[in-house]
């Protein structure tokens, strides 16, 4: 059998979090690295590796997974402010940890492009 994802053992309460969500299906809790005043990470309880590997049958969860998304920035009060939901995936997505999750991002003002550069489009940024 395949060993637990990080997140799996958050979820499991095997690993201590902060958590700010849960339901039957979703669990949500602060990054522990996080990139602005508020960035919470918000997880399927179904192990999903990433969202290249969702399926049809997932669709609902997708939905749950953006609806307390929505709650959540509501809860922290950024719904006046604004916020950013980021799903990083694979390796030039800079994905880490192999667990379907939403970064939910807010509480400062977030550039646009993420990197501002003028190779992005030329895909140098990656090679040099
Ligand atoms: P990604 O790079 O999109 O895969 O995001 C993984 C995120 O998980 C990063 O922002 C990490 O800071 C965060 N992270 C890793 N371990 C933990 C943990 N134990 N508790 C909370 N956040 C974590």
């Amino acid at each position: 059998m395949e060993s637990k994802t990080i997140f799996q053992k958050l979820v499991d309460r095997e690993l201590p979090s902060s958590v700010v969500w849960e339901d039957d299906s979703v669990f949500a809790f602060h990054d522990i690295s996080k990139q602005a005043p508020v960035h919470v990470l918000i997880v399927p309880k179904k192990v999903i590796p990433r969202i290249a590997q969702a399926s049809e049958q997932d669709a609902l969860l997708l939905g749950q997974l953006l609806l307390t998304a929505q709650k959540v920035a509501r809860q922290l009060g950024l719904e006046e402010t604004g916020y950013r939901i980021v799903i990083n995936n694979g390796a030039d997505g800079g994905e880490t940890v192999p667990h379907l999750h939403l970064h939910l991002l807010g509480g400062r003002p977030l550039s646009w492009p993420p990197v501002k550069n003028s190779s992005i489009t030329s895909g140098l940024e990656t090679s040099q």
